[in-house]
């Protein structure tokens, strides 16, 4: 069976058609500038050259149409007709507390995603246009729902509850979240598979490091604790969101510097962060190119991040009495060599030793930590678009187990 994979943002929309017979990648494809003008098309069939497309796409539905085109095209298809494509699998960033799995869409999943667009207002109204698209255009053709907080449904309330009034927890779902779900379980996953050893005899600390970076405890193949919260803005310094602040911090800034509540948000989200501290840039290889060059904010950015990384990881090896795998994923976990190694650095007393020969690679799945290290140490580039193809195909036909 064929699965088309959605991925819905704002203006812009990323496709895959995996073939889940074999897990085979078979295209992708993004679509940018969707409602604005230029909006284009990047198509790509495995094997064969990209092809470009600018033509106007006024809303979400033009853009899969543009899509479903392009999937079907005699020279970059990957299909004949619409019909070979069993099932469509979407991501959905939040789904509250509502589903702690993947689900088949139905008016009742539609109905309770809804009801989470106050805590996504960004995301989940993109993702639910994505969804409407693609039930008008391909009707018939059963869609799941894959959600990012779904796999930290698991956690327990002293993870996710916060020491505010509980009334708030209660009147407006102000609680932990966590996010990246489908990232962290797809590299547990692997982790297993890549140890030999079943997950439910793991301890998994997994770091997804990219320009949103979160990190997640995983005991049994259950997220028991994870760094971001009740919105992505929690937990680890990222590109461009602070992550852990004092509270106090917002007030007394807007204060002094008299920013409305807008502005503060601005700031936090899109301002902070290794960008905020370097005044440099907000991806990690301009950081490191001005560190190289003696500009001091840069290391200090540089370290803080890692400090970051290095306090979850303790905390989870607390939290789980103990850790037999830590993986690096994202964009940062899986390319920046420097990073893993100062993050790595200095815990042998924790059984982790990094082996710095093994660690110069990149986008590789790998192990990396010494042969004499306790805690296996392992770099597994993600693939959430798989995930969202494997839980589709599982769903669809029934193989699911949750
Ligand atoms: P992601 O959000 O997972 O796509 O990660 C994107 C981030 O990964 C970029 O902003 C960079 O900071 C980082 N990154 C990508 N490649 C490298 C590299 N070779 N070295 C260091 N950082 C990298």
């Amino acid at each position: 069976m064929k699965v088309l994979v959605i991925n819905c943002g704002s203006s812009s929309l990323k496709y895959q058609v995996l073939d889940m017979t074999n897990e085979v990648l078979e295209c992708k494809g993004l679509v940018e500038r969707i409602g604005m003008d230029g909006s284009v098309i990047t198509h790509e069939k495995i094997g064969m050259d990209k092809f470009k497309l600018e033509t106007p796409m006024e809303n979400h539905k033009d853009a899969i149409g543009h899509v479903l085109d392009a999937i079907q095209d005699p020279e970059h298809g990957v299909v004949k007709e619409m019909s070979e494509i069993g099932a469509v699998g979407h991501r959905v960033v939040h789904a509250g507390e509502k589903y702690a799995h993947s689900v088949l869409i139905n008016d009742d999943v539609i109905a309770a995603l809804e009801e989470c667009v106050d805590l996504a207002p960004l995301h989940n109204p993109p993702n639910l246009l994505g969804i409407a698209a693609c039930q008008e255009l391909m009707p018939g053709t059963p869609m799941v729902g894959v959600f990012d907080t779904a796999f930290h449904q698991t956690m327990p309330p002293e993870s996710y509850i916060y020491a505010i009034p509980y009334e708030y927890y209660e009147k407006h779902g102000i609680r932990r979240y966590g996010f990246h779900g489908t990232s962290h379980k797809y590299v547990a996953e692997r982790a297993s598979d890549m140890l030999n050893v079943n997950l439910d005899d793991l301890k998994i600390i997994t770091c997804h490091l990219g320009n949103g970076a979160s990190v997640s405890a995983i005991k049994r193949g259950k997220c028991i604790d994870t760094s971001m919260g009740f919105t992505p803005l929690e937990g680890l310094v990222m590109g461009t969101r602070s992550g852990d602040i004092d509270p106090a911090i917002v007030t007394y800034i807007r204060e002094k510097e008299h920013l409305d509540q807008g502005v503060a948000n601005e700031i936090l989200n899109k301002k902070s962060g290794v960008l905020g501290i370097s005044g440099v840039s907000s991806d990690f290889r301009d950081i490191e190119a001005a560190a190289a060059e003696g500009n001091e904010r840069a290391l200090l950015a540089l370290k803080v991040f890692a400090h970051k990384v290095r306090f979850y990881i303790g905390a989870y090896i607390a939290e789980m009495n103990g850790v037999d795998a830590i993986v690096f994923t994202a964009g940062v976990g899986e390319n920046d060599i420097s990073m893993r190694d100062i993050i790595c650095n200095d815990l042998g007393n924790l059984g982790i030793k990094l082996d710095l020969v093994k660690n110069k690679v990149r986008g590789k799945e790998m192990i990396i930590s010494r042969d004499d290290s306790r805690v296996k140490i392992l770099l597994i580039p993600t693939n959430e678009e798989l995930m969202i193809a494997r839980d589709t195909y599982n769903i669809v036909t029934g193989k699911a187990v949750n």
